[in-house]
């Protein structure tokens, strides 16, 4: 039997895509592929990201307009969280105090306008002076012995929101929800590698490792396996991939909730930040650190070669590399990150900047968080000889479409399905159930800023 739609990949943003196909298409058969035995065991796992739900106020590297974007992709997440926490499932988002923290006199004038341009827009958000930091997440203003820290300090954020997800959990909730869908039959299947895709007339022969399988429309969520699976079928060799690892450090619980700094904005990652972790009890996470790293899952050392087939140095991808480097900071940055993953020598550095957050940090209260960590697998525009940040996605308008899905992914799985499957809805001719889906995932629509915004929008949002 031919599957109308097949999803390669069953991290949160495959997953996603199923719910959103089973839940608002009129379409009957869809299939899910995973090559590892359980769902969203790679940059999903909550051990491998920052599990946090971006908004865009605390992240201090988006602006008001790619803010607002990421804004409408958290209400859809929560909003589907809500109700499945409704039906009397464990919950999926969880409530916790956030902020950006400005240190210095730049850095909090910074602050100031940046609350002034997005209060208006967040409805909750704050400006907090020392002594409502205090009360929020007391040792990032008091020394141990009760000094106080001697810099200037001001924060913005919220006393209490849905900001971290454990994006495995979601994932799971979504295949589950899909299956509980009468109108489609869902075929999920674990343990199962795709090998290769070949277009054949109007759909694909998809060869797998459990057999082959016919699709009219296939759409890989496979991080930047994606890219390889594009290449291989002569789309997207305009791009190649520059995989950014990021590892963590745990320190003792001296937060209570998500703790952002101000971003450099010559350097195109976010900023180190501290964050509860939802998976690991009395333990605050700091991170990511952002490596280079030549391969396309962390911790797969068979994933090197994939990289390297993937990568197709070339003097275009190196025009992009010199410029990266031309940059003082950049190359500091690359330098200091490298450094981070040197054993004994990387805690005391990674000290440095946990102190921004925490100024009574000690050497020994820091470990590295052995086996945490993903990878963020950015795409390097080859034509335009320039890093892509954000998502990307590489539609070549046959019915397959391929996406890359470095931060802010995981928040934006919804969004990005929702947009997905109207393009496949249009391709077959099937109905996309624009009321229902208003209903029950709508974000805020009242503000007038929250129109449609470019794909660019997200692109630079890391
Ligand atoms: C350090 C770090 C911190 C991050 N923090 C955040 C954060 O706080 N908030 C946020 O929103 N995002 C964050 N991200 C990004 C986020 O983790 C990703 O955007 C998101 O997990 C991507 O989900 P995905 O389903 O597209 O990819 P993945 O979760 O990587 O899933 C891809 C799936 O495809 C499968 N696959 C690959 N090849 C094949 C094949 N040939 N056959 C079958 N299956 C295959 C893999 O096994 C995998 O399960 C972070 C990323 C990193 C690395």
């Amino acid at each position: 039997m031919k599957t109308e739609l097949l999803i390669i990949g069953g991290g949160v943003s495959g997953s996603a895509l199923l719910y959103t196909a089973a839940r608002y298409t009129g379409l009957k058969h869809v299939t899910l592929i995973e090559k590892n035995e359980d769902l969203a065991n790679v940059n999903s796992h909550g051990r491998n990201n920052s599990q946090t739900l971006h908004r865009g106020d605390i992240e201090t590297n988006y602006t008001l307009e790619k803010a607002l974007y990421v804004k409408q992709a958290v209400d859809m997440v929560v909003n589907y969280a809500t109700a499945q926490e409704a039906k009397g499932a464990a919950p999926l988002v969880h409530k916790y105090p956030k902020m950006a923290l400005g240190v210095g006199n730049v850095e909090c004038d910074f602050i100031r306008k940046r609350y002034t341009e997005f209060a208006p827009h967040y409805q909750g958000l704050e400006l907090f002076e020392v002594g409502e930091i205090a009360s929020i997440e007391p040792y990032v203003v008091m020394m141990r012995d009760g000094r106080w820290r001697k810099d200037p300090v001001v924060a913005m954020g919220s006393r209490s929101e849905n900001v971290a997800c454990d994006f495995a959990a979601l994932a799971h909730s979504f295949v589950e929800s899909a299956q509980a869908e009468q109108s489609c039959e869902i075929d999920l299947k674990l343990g199962a590698h795709v090998e290769s895709i070949e277009e054949v007339g109007d759909f694909f022969m998809v060869k797998t490792t459990q057999g082959t399988i016919e699709a009219e429309n296939v759409i890989t969520c496979a991080g930047g396996h994606s890219l390889l699976m594009a290449h291989k079928m002569g789309h997207g060799l305009d791009y190649s991939v520059l995989p950014m690892g990021g590892s963590f450090y745990f320190t003792p619980a001296l937060l209570n909730g998500k703790v952002y700094t101000v971003q450099n904005p010559n350097l195109p990652f976010a900023a180190v930040h501290g964050d509860v972790d939802l998976l690991v009890d009395d333990k605050t996470r700091f991170g990511p650190t952002a490596l280079a790293l030549p391969m396309l899952e962390r911790y797969q050392y068979k994933t090197i070669l994939d990289f390297f087939k993937v990568f197709r140095l070339n003097k275009d991808v190196m025009a992009v590399a010199k410029d990266l480097l031309k940059v003082p900071d950049i190359r500091n940055y690359f330098l200091k990150n490298l450094l981070y993953e040197v054993p004994v020598l990387q805690r005391y550095l990674f000290m440095k900047e946990v102190k921004k957050i925490v100024p009574s940090i000690s050497f020994k209260e820091i470990k590295y968080a052995n086996r945490f960590g993903g990878i963020r697998p950015q795409l390097i525009d080859k034509k335009a000889r320039k890093l892509v940040l954000g998502e990307a996605k590489i539609d070549p308008g046959n019915g397959i479409i391929f996406n890359m899905t470095p931060s802010p992914g995981a928040t934006s799985c919804l969004q990005n399905a929702e947009k997905d499957m109207r393009t496949v809805c249009q391709r077959l001719g099937v109905a996309f159930d624009d009321a229902r889906h208003r209903e029950e995932l709508a974000h805020d629509f009242n503000d007038p800023q929250l129109v449609d915004q470019p794909e660019e929008a997200l692109r630079e949002a890391v």
